[in-house]
Order: structure tokens, then C-alpha cells, then sequence
């Protein structure tokens, strides 16, 4: 039976899910609190550009071509990490043999095609300016208030997803009834976003096909290009302590700090010093809630089910990936709600948990280890098992970004690879030679361990 349904919060992955239920045939009606980015220029949020990989283009394969070609039109392939070191000097990592890419994309224009691919369906209808301030679970109302005139309504339907991001309104609600669980989880360390323009000649001041990193330790810079030939810089930063946010407070600071620990990248932003006291510095949370389903009438999705933070570049794919998973189980239960909201739940939320967990793990990666020599010696034994043994030694990264295998069926293959890891370097640890390792024995181990 076709359903009525309301979809409250219209970014990323409330405009896809309501192309996905639109192709069902049910009714949708999607309810966002910003105006419409499609006629008016407002700030997309969080990061104004973000890594599209094998997930997310998976979940959009699944709606058919024309979505996934008008979307490879904004997006631009990143083959590899460039790390760029303290001297300035570079080092390319690619993600893979066979040149697999995660893809940059503008957050904005990704929302706008969404959308607007999501209104040339006739059973779709948005509704901008219009915040949901609370939602009663036993007669599935929802309040919402207009924007503009601060007009107060009730709107009725007959399912209910939540798409409303990391501090979710219909979460909230969720949050007042017995036995919910919640819990929220902040790291040290905020972002801000800074900015690397085009060149004079309207080119790409830094190679546009690799993701760079400014590893430092205990901090880190990214940047992302953008299709006009910028590139969006965020810096990962404590916001206390003896180098932090706290500590950078006047111009000088600020130009001292990046001419000392970003050399290269110093001389290609001339806007730096406006922009790091402009732009806003953004917090960064995990947050873990259950059940995402309530009375088989309300769902969860996307960060207001699941927020991580940034690290492993998931956040958005996670929840593209939530919207197929859940269509592939409206074709295994023939529209039974029930069924498929139940087995919704089932099926995602270890994932979501598993991918909370590795998100936090690759940000120590990312900003400390890839300068450490045991970290670096790993990566080579790495190299020569996936050699060797390509179709059973997948590492940690591949499996997440390059796979569609469970977040926590990689979680728990990449314990049982450090495990082996942390073994065999210190079995050859620090004299020995990569060569004098048994592989054979290795990979058995760890077919074995599996
Ligand atoms: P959101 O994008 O937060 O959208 C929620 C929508 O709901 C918004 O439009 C909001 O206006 C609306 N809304 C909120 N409250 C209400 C209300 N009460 N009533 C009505 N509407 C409401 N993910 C990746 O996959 N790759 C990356 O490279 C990546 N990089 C990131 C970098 C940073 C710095 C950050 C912070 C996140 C990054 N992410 C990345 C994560 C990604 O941004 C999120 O996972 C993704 O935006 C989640 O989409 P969503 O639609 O669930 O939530």
C-alpha cells in the first residue's frame, strides 16, 4: 500500500531517501528549516566539501544513471593521499594499485542536484522555511514552525523518518521517552575551515586529483579542491592547550603558526588571516542513540541516527548507504513496514556503531602515524601481503572506502590485522628486513583468525 510520508530535515540524506521511497510510488513530503538553497545562497554547514566514495556512489547507482552522471559533473576524483611535511616536501600515497579515487564534491551543490532530481518527481514535495519543533509518537503529529512568519502548524502522515542531522529535533522528542538511549561524545579537537584559491590563470595552485594532509601529530590540516579551482582547507585543531585554537589570537599568531608548520601552504592563502578569524570554529561529535525506530512508525536516519566525526570521510556515504539498505529491505518484505523498520535497525546500527569506532581511530592515523617509522613499516608488509595475496589481504581503508563489506565486519577484520601487525613487527622490529617474513604463514594466520 502507498504510504503518506514525512521526511523532516532536507540535506543530504533526506533529499536522496525521498528520491528513493518517491520511486515506490508512496507520497513524500519533506520538511526543511533553511530556505531553498536552489534560489538563494545560504551556507551549506559543516564542510563545504566532502569525499564521495564506493558507498555512496553505491546507494546512488541504485536510482539509476542520470543521478549518478549529473553528480560525477561536481565531482572531482582524489587518487591518493599527498602528504606535504614540515620542509614542504610531498609524498604521494596512492589508495590503490588500479587507481581507485574517492571523489570531492561541493556539500551545496551535492544538496541542490539532490533536490532538485528529488522535485522533478511528482510525488515529492519540499517545504523550505519550515522547522519541526516537536512530534507527538502515538498520533505521528508533527509541529512545525514557519521560518519567515513563525506560523505554527500540524501536519499527519503515516510513516516518519528523521533526517534532520546530528542534533535531530525528532531525536529529541525520542530522547523524553523511557528506555531511549543516548549518548554524545565531543573530541578535543574543533575544525575550521580555510581556503587555497585558483591561480591568477584561474588554475589549481595544488595537484586537484590527491587529497593533501599536513600531518603534525597532534594536529592536522586537509584540503579538498573544489571545480572552480580552489581548494577548501580545514584545519583539525585542539581548541585548548599549549597549541590550539585558544593560543592563536592575533594576526601575527595566526601568519607565524602557518608560515612555521604549513610552509607550502602558507604562500597560497592570501585570505588566511580574514579567514581564520572569520570563519566560525565548529566542534566535533559522535553521537550514538537506540532504537532508531519508535513504534514502527518513526525512523531514524542518517547523522540524526548516527553522527561521527569526519575522520574516515563516512559520515554522508553511511547514511547514503542507510537509504539503499533500507530500499533493498523494502524489496525483501514487499512494503511490510514493520519487517522492513525492524530489520532496518538490525541490519545498521552495529554498522553505525562500527563506523563511529574507526572514524575516531583514523584521525590518529591521518594526523600522527603516517610520518611513524613502525606505522610506515606496516604500510610496506601491508603492500606486500595485498601483492601476494590480494583477493585475502584487504586493508582497513579498502574495506571501508573501497568496499561495500559491513562497517563492522571490517572493524573486526582490521582488530585481527593489527593484531598480526603488531607481531610481526615486532618479531623484525628494529633491525630486521620486511623480507624475512614468512607470508605464507602470515596470511594463513590470518585466515585462520577470521
Ligand atoms: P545534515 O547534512 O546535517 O542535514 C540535516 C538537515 O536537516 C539540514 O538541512 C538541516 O537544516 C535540517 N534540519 C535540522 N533540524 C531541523 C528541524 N528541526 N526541522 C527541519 N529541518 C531540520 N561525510 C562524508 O561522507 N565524507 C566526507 O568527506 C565528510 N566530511 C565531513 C567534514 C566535516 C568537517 C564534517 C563536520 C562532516 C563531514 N562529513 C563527511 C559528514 C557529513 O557531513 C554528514 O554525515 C552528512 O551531512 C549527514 O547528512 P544528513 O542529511 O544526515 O544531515
Amino acid at each position: 500500500m502507498k504510504k503518506n510520508i514525512t521526511i523532516v530535515g532536507g540535506g543530504l540524506v533526506g533529499s536522496l531517501l525521498s528520491i528513493f521511497l518517491a520511486k515506490r510510488g508512496h507520497t513524500v513530503h519533506v520538511f526543511e528549516k533553511r530556505r531553498d538553497m536552489r534560489t538563494e545562497k545560504i551556507n551549506g554547514g559543516k564542510s563545504i566539501n566532502l569525499a564521495l566514495s564506493h558507498r555512496g556512489w553505491r546507494s546512488l547507482e541504485r536510482l539509476g544513471k542520470e543521478i549518478v552522471d549529473a553528480i560525477k559533473q561536481i565531482a572531482i576524483p582524489m587518487k591518493g593521499r599527498l602528504i606535504h611535511d614540515l620542509n614542504g616536501h610531498t609524498n604521494f600515497k596512492p589508495y590503490s594499485k588500479t587507481g581507485e579515487a574517492i571523489y570531492s564534491v561541493s556539500r551545496g551543490e551535492l544538496n541542490k542536484l539532490l533536490i532538485e532530481l528529488a522535485t522533478h518527481k511528482n510525488n515529492v514535495n519540499f517545504h523550505f522555511n519550515e522547522k519541526c519543533l516537536d512530534i507527538d509518537v502515538a498520533t505521528q503529529e508533527i509541529i512545525l514552525e514557519n521560518e519567515n512568519d513563525f506560523s505554527k502548524k500540524i501536519i499527519k502522515s503515516d510513516l516518519i523518518f528523521g533526517s534532520d542531522g546530528a542534533f535531530s529535533a525528532i531525536r529529541t522528542t525520542s530522547q523524553k521517552r523511557d528506555r531511549f538511549n543516548y549518548s554524545q561524545f565531543y573530541i578535543e579537537h574543533g575544525y575550521k575551515e580555510l581556503h587555497i584559491p585558483p591561480s591568477s590563470t584561474g588554475n589549481f595552485q595544488l595537484d586537484k586529483n590527491t587529497l593533501h594532509i599536513w600531518p603534525r601529530k597532534k594536529y592536522m590540516m586537509i584540503a579538498l579542491p573544489n571545480i572552480d579551482g580552489s581548494f577548501t582547507c580545514t584545519l583539525f585543531f585542539p581548541f585548548e592547550g599549549e597549541i590550539s585554537f585558544e593560543k592563536l589570537q592575533t594576526e601575527k599568531d595566526v601568519v607565524d603558526f602557518f608560515q612555521k608548520n604549513f610552509p607550502d601552504a602558507f604562500p597560497l592563502m592570501p585570505t588566511l588571516v580574514e579567514d581564520f578569524f572569520t570563519n566560525p570554529t565548529s566542534s566535533l561529535v559522535t553521537v550514538k542513540c537506540a532504537p532508531w525506530v519508535i513504534e514502527n512508525k518513526i525512523a531514524l536516519i542518517g547523522d540524526a541516527a548516527h553522527a561521527i566525526v569526519p575522520f574516515f570521510g563516512q559520515g554522508m556515504n553511511c547514511g547514503f548507504e542507510d537509504c539503499m539498505v533500507l530500499d533493498q529491505l523494502i524489496d525483501q518484505y514487499d512494503s511490510n513496514w514493520d519487517k522492513i523498520l525492524t530489520a532496518y535497525e538490525e541490519s545498521r546500527k552495529p554498522d553505525a556503531d562500527a563506523i563511529a569506532e574507526l572514524a575516531l581511530n583514523n584521525f590518529i592515523e591521518m594526523r600522527d602515524l603516517v610520518t611513524d617509522e613502525k606505522f610506515l613499516l606496516r604500510k610496506k608488509i601491508e603492500a606486500k601481503l595485498v601483492e601476494l595475496y590480494p583477493t585475502e589481504w584487504i586493508p582497513l581503508y579498502t574495506m571501508v572506502t573501497f568496499s561495500t563489506m559491513r562497517y563492522s565486519e571490517a572493524l573486526k577484520l582490521g582488530k585481527i590485522q593489527d593484531e598480526l601487525m603488531a607481531k610481526t613487527i615486532a618479531s623484525i622490529y628494529p633491525s630486521g628486513s620486511i623480507e624475512t617474513i614468512n607470508y605464507v604463514d602470515l596470511i594463513n594466520e590470518y585466515k585462520k583468525m577470521k
